[in-house]
């Protein structure tokens, strides 16, 4: 992991939301700083996915969401990802009938700078060398781990400042898992601030600076990545222990 500053580049206070009657997210707070991966962790319907949609602009808000200081709220989605932000969905979320090339450039959709759009779609083939195999193919026929390496290289293609990551590791095989998170960290070495939303606690603890842990739309829990690893609460709760 690189050396974070203590620059806050998100700033999440009292977040809320609300899916009809459900009040998914109540009133939750936590920062990233520049140059960290952060990760929230937290059981199946904890808000974790929620937490990201309300910060991408995807699930409607209250509360106040600060990027680079700037005020997100009133900020439409698509906006959200040239000020440098994007999200790699959970569940994949790649274009299924495009090839992966096409899903790769289109996730450099608001860029103008066609030179430097090349060079990224060829370090993304450089990160993942099977992407690069399958460039032609189209993406809804790639296995779940493709799909993810897809998925996480369309995100880059924005050059985001942070990255927002959901659940990574879903439904792969642990190889594949490691090497995902291999990436993540030689990603922050470059200088990538990285969001992490993990069911696998125990990954995403090894490989973040600090975390927090959200149960029923509540941070109850936060920490250095390794001390939450060897906390007994933490433990028996979500690394079976
Ligand atoms: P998982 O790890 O299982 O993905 P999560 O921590 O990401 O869980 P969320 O997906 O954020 O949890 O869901 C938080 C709560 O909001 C859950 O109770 C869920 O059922 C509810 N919820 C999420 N999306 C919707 C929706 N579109 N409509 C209604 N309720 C929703």
């Amino acid at each position: 992991m690189s050396n974070s500053s203590n620059s806050p580049l998100l700033e999440v206070k009292n977040l809320n939301v609300f899916y009809g009657s459900i009040h998914a997210l109540k009133g939750i707070s936590f920062h990233v700083n520049k140059g960290e991966v952060v990760s929230l962790i937290g059981a199946n319907g904890a808000g974790k996915t929620t937490t990201l949609r309300a910060i991408s602009g995807i699930a409607e808000a209250q509360g106040e969401i600060r990027f680079k200081g700037n005020l997100l709220n009133p900020i439409p989605a698509h906006d959200r990802v040239s000020l440098g932000l994007a999200q790699s969905p959970e569940g994949r979320g790649v274009f299924a009938q495009m090839s992966v090339y096409e899903n790769l450039e289109m996730g450099a959709y608001f860029r103008s700078d066609r030179a430097e759009i090349l060079k990224d779609i060829e370090m993304s083939f450089q990160l993942f060398p099977r992407l690069k195999e399958r460039a032609k193919q189209l993406s809804g026929t790639l296995s779940g781990g493709e799909q993810q390496m897809l998925a996480i290289c369309r995100a880059l293609m924005a050059r985001p400042d942070l990255l927002l990551l959901d659940e990574p590791s879903l439904g792969l095989a642990p190889k594949i898992v490691a090497q995902i998170f291999e990436i993540i960290l030689d990603l922050n070495k470059k200088g990538m601030t990285v969001l992490l939303v993990e069911q696998n606690a125990k990954m995403a603890l090894k490989s973040s600076h600090r975390a927090y842990v959200i149960e029923t739309g509540l941070v109850t829990m936060e920490g250095r990545g390794q001390d939450l690893l060897n906390d007994d609460n933490v433990r028996r709760s979500y690394l079976g222990a």
